[in-house]
């Protein structure tokens, strides 16, 4: 899947015996996966035990336990609002500059287009007056609807036209981008909680979704963004994108284990079709090689 997978594997190569030392040295390939410290150490003592327990010996047979024990780690996550179903869906796209939103949002409404869903994509994003005028290209070149406003407008205000567009019926999907001002936290949550309020009284019933979109090569800082995040406004999933280049994955784990956040998405490059829905599993085992 990625070089650090490969390395895994390598580790666990044809041969090799398990001693003390092996589980020492996991850990700290662990750490360079993006795994984080306390997390590394706990699944290397957790595999050097079910090893022990299961009497394994070789490093083939440790590392299919290790995809066990990966997986049983991302299965820690909540579960995930799904953006399909019936009735009108709201997805909010959060995150900071950078990371993707604008590209996603894009990907989201060409899947969901694909999918039979009629998509309308919300310029939440009214502090940058260039992400207002990339979501209405993205919409041009996909044939779907934007609902935007002046540079510097309101957000909720945004929001609300997009609604109520979908409710003259326009739309059944509305993909919200929004602004990534981390630096000012309180501003933030007031705008979300604005665009809360707007949903609430305008589309009450609306399966309304917040993921966090997260940028992979950022590896631990990733982590330390979705903690800020979910702790302001209280996340549904994370949309981890840039998973193409030099992203090791690791944070994944933690992002289950520490925030219960289940991963929805991953995005593996520019295009309108790299992205595909994430699986446990299948994460767990090609991130152990
Ligand atoms: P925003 O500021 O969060 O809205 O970020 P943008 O959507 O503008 O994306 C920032 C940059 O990242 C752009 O150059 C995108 O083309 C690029 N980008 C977004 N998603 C991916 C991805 O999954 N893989 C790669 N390689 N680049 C991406």
């Amino acid at each position: 899947m990625s070089v650090f997978s490969d390395k895994i594997k390598n580790f666990f190569g044809i041969g090799k015996t398990l001693s003390g030392e092996v589980f020492e040295d996991l850990t700290d390939l662990l750490v360079e996966g993006d795994f984080g410290a306390a997390g590394a150490y706990r699944l290397a003592d957790e595999l050097k035990d079910a090893c022990k327990k299961e009497k394994v010996a070789d490093g083939e047979g440790a590392r299919k336990i290790l995809a066990k024990l990966l997986e049983a780690m991302l299965l820690k996550a909540k579960k995930a609002v799904p953006p399909e179903g019936g009735g009108l869906a709201i997805i909010l796209l959060l995150g900071v500059n950078g990371v993707g939103k604008t590209t996603t949002a894009a990907k989201l409404a060409d899947k969901m287009r694909g999918e039979g869903k009629k998509p309308i994509l919300a310029a939440g994003d009214t502090f940058r007056a260039a992400a207002i005028d990339q979501l209405k290209i993205h919409g041009e070149r996909l044939g779907v609807r934007v609902v935007a406003h002046q540079h510097g407008g309101d957000p909720a205000a945004v929001v609300y036209d997009a609604v109520e567009a979908a409710q003259a019926g326009g739309g059944d999907v509305i993909i919200a981008d929004t602004a990534g001002r981390m630096h000012t936290k309180s501003a933030l949550v007031e705008e979300l909680k604005k665009i809360d309020r707007i949903v609430e009284s305008k589309a009450k019933d609306a399966r309304y979704i917040k993921y966090l979109v997260l940028d992979a090569t950022t590896g631990r800082n990733a982590l330390a963004q979705a903690e800020i995040f979910h702790q302001a406004v209280s996340i549904d999933g994370v949309i981890l994108t840039k998973f193409d280049s030099s992203a090791k994955g690791g944070v994944v784990f933690s992002l289950a284990e520490d925030l219960a956040l289940p991963v929805i998405f991953l995005c593996t490059g520019e295009k309108y079709g790299d992205i595909k829905p994430f699986d446990s599993k299948t994460y767990a085992e090609e991130f152990s090689g």
